[in-house]
């Protein structure tokens, strides 16, 4: 991958292909739909969709936790102790972290902080 590779690129429609060239690949910004009303097909680079499913991973996580404090205050239905507290307050400490790099990763996305 290079500083110059798009984020997203597209993917011709079958119904209008060129039969001996194939169907075309197209970059950014998102091509209009053919003839016959059909999208291209959106294609992201792997880099960024990885980064993508980390961060949905260690989102799930957060509200994993989550769910099971406010789980077990509610069902359980017992005073919140200290430690749901401290657990909060690390959940929320790990939530402010992740939105603060995807805010980052966001801007190179959008070749904001791309440097090679
Ligand atoms: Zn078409």
């Amino acid at each position: 991958m290079s500083a110059i590779d798009h984020d997203y690129i597209y993917l011709q429609p079958p119904c209008c292909a060129d039969e001996d060239v194939g169907r075309l690949w197209c970059e950014d910004p998102d091509p209009t739909d053919c003839d016959d009303g059909k999208h291209w097909t959106k294609y992201v680079r792997s880099d960024i969709y990885e980064a993508m499913r980390r961060r949905v991973a260690e989102l799930n996580s957060i509200c994993g936790r989550f769910s099971n404090i406010a789980y077990n205050i509610h069902q359980l239905d017992r005073p919140v102790s200290q430690s749901d507290k401290q657990a909060l307050k690390d959940l929320q400490v790990e939530y402010d972290e992740l939105q603060r790099a995807n805010q980052i990763e966001g801007g190179k996305s959008n070749g904001e902080a791309s440097n090679g």
